[in-house]
């Protein structure tokens, strides 16, 4: 068996028993395979096996990437976007994960109207304050909500974080259940959930199972299904 095959078996095997632990069935948790830096081939192995919901890092990248695989996966971008970028995104991607400034939303809701669709989006959330981090404050994320639900084009599914990096995942749980309290208060105002059940993405390699016990629904791995990246 393909190291990716066998690595997908034992992370699928470990979100199904993370969510069972939290109480929530298997499927409220989906699997985003992070391909940064990995070449083409190997994203082909994980679709091989199934998977189909990749997030990549770099637009230019991702672009050569998403044109050799063709149709099929869907992708969401998980890095950092400029908004002189913002159509290239729009254009390659299912869903931005990472939008914190109402600067891009507007970018990417212009070209999106250009081109006569609609997209999904998620609201990036600093909520370790850490300042070399992306992300809108938590403090910030009413206001930024409020104008962004204005735009026609974006849809708010939900909200995503990098929490500060501590290689102890308990460590890192209490900013997991910060960020689920965050979405419940935003839901509440009415800012949230709009469009459907609201999604959480957090989590990655070395604590999706402590982040799934906090409510995430979209977890981001990479090193565990492909190895070390190259470079
Ligand atoms: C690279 C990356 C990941 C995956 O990290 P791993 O530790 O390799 O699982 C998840 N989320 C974001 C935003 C990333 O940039």
């Amino acid at each position: 068996m393909s190291e990716i095959k066998e690595n997908l078996e034992k992370i699928r095997d470990r979100i199904s028993t993370a969510a069972r632990r939290a109480g929530r069935s298997a499927d409220s948790v989906r699997l985003v395979a992070v391909s940064k830096k990995m070449p083409f081939e190997k994203v082909q192995e994980a679709m091989a096996c199934g998977q189909m919901l990749f997030g990549e890092s770099y637009l230019q990248e991702a672009r050569q990437k998403i044109a050799s695989i063709g149709a099929g996966p869907t992708w969401h971008f998980i890095g950092h976007v400029q908004s002189n970028k913002a159509k290239g995104a729009a254009e390659l991607f299912d869903t931005i994960e990472t939008v914190d400034r109402l600067k891009l939303a507007r970018e990417l809701d212009r070209n999106l109207a250009e081109a006569g669709r609609q997209m999904s989006i998620l609201i990036q959330i600093n909520i370790g304050r850490e300042a070399q981090k992306s992300g809108v404050l938590p403090e910030g994320a009413e206001a930024l909500l409020a104008k962004i639900n204005e735009l026609p084009n974006l849809q708010i599914k939900g909200l995503m974080t990098m929490p500060p990096f501590l290689p102890d995942p308990e460590a890192v749980r209490p900013y997991f259940r910060q960020l689920r309290l965050l979405a419940e208060k935003l839901e509440k105002s009415g800012l949230l959930g709009l469009h459907g059940k609201v999604e959480l993405s957090m989590g990655m390699s070395g604590d999706f199972e402590v982040a799934i016990e906090e409510g995430a629904t979209l977890v981001r791995v990479g090193t565990a299904i492909f190895g070390d990246r190259p470079y």
